[in-house]
């Protein structure tokens, strides 16, 4: 299984695994190189940017160790919203209730 591993990217600072996978099914950023830079999001992997890889391992360092695991298979799925609606992949608005998201950043 090839997995490429990306960092939580311009200074963003999470408190929970839930949070970092929220964000990136909503379409921001993540770096390659954890100092910044290549940046790269879900859309590469709907794109065939990213050709081969079979998810990314997100890893923040600081100022609290976290790591997990997100397969391409499971991003196709997009997320679940509070009303019961799925939203799309790289979609930060439900169609249903208009709920925004927005997730959990230091
Ligand atoms: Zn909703």
């Amino acid at each position: 299984m090839q997995l490429l591993k990306v960092h939580p990217a311009y200074g963003r600072r999470y408190t929970s695994p839930e949070a970092i996978q929220q964000d990136f099914l909503i379409g921001k950023d993540f770096s390659v190189c954890m100092a910044g830079g290549p940046y790269m999001s879900i859309r590469d992997f709907f794109n065939d940017n990213l050709e081969g890889f079979d998810g990314v391992q997100i890893v923040q360092v600081w100022p609290m160790l976290i790591s997990l695991v997100l397969l391409r298979d499971a991003m196709k799925d997009g997320y679940l919203c509070e009303c019961g609606a799925t939203i799309g992949p790289f979609d930060s608005v439900c169609t249903s209730c208009r709920k925004q998201y927005e997730m959990g950043q230091l």
